[in-house]
């Protein structure tokens, strides 16, 4: 196997190296993240107040209705009781009950729109409890899943790592030190060669360049500086 091509799988291990990395990391940072559980939570718990508070306005509302009721009731047994007989006394005694009548309809409907207020609230509330459980279900199995996909992708790098320090140690040293030096400067190190032209950098290399990059040797494209790697 050509130096070159040596190389170029040094790099492929490299690419696969940083993108095992750049995934753990991800899953990483992804793990133990409760930021969307605890939002709902919050919701959840702002819509649950809304409810209590709205309870407490229908029990008001209700009292209301019921201390009228029993007004209107005891002003009924005076009215017709029979103890009160002067007309102007009754007169005003009925006018006194028509005025309580028309304000427990308004307590009445006062407290029915209440009421509805507390049916569309508990609904929402239902909705928003079993939407938190569901999402609790996904993230625990969420968490599962990240913490085997973390497992596996360390392994993995532990796999490539000594790969890598096994063919690294077969290439040249040379040339390896003249990848890692390109490595540092541009990413990636070594470009293919096609048509006689630089993968990377697109430009149509010279005769002699060719020639000596078909050597397998390590060539530096002389526009990018790359390691050229005809396949
Ligand atoms: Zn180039």
């Amino acid at each position: 196997m050509t130096v070159t091509k040596q190389l170029y799988q040094l790099q492929e291990i490299d690419t696969e190296i940083e993108s095992a990395k750049q995934a753990l990391s991800q899953k990483t940072s992804q793990l133990g993240n409760r930021q969307a559980l605890e939002n709902a939570q919050s919701q959840l718990a702002s819509e649950q107040q809304r409810l209590d508070e709205l309870r407490r306005q229908q029990h008001a509302a209700e009292w209301e209705v019921d201390d009228m009721l029993s007004k209107i009731a005891a002003a009924e047994n005076q009215l017709y009781g029979g103890k009160i007989t002067n007309p102007k006394e009754l007169s005003s005694l009925q006018h006194e009950v028509n005025t309580m009548k028309a304000k427990s309809d308004q307590l009445e409907n006062k407290a029915l729109e209440i009421i509805d207020q507390v049916e569309a609230a508990e609904k929402s509330v239902t909705a928003a409890t079993s939407e938190l459980k569901k999402m609790d279900d996904d993230w625990q199995s969420l968490q599962q899943q990240l913490s085997d996909e973390i497992e596996q992708l360390k392994s993995r790098l532990a796999d490539l790592k000594q790969k890598r320090q096994q063919l690294s140690e077969e290439i040249d040293s040379q040339a390896v030190t003249l990848y890692e030096k390109i490595k540092q400067q541009k990413k990636p190190p070594v470009a293919k060669v096609e048509q006689g032209i630089c993968r990377v950098c697109r430009i149509s290399l010279s005769a002699s360049e060719l020639q000596r990059a078909r050597s397998g040797q390590p060539v530096q494209c002389g526009s990018c500086g790359r390691i050229l790697f005809l396949s």
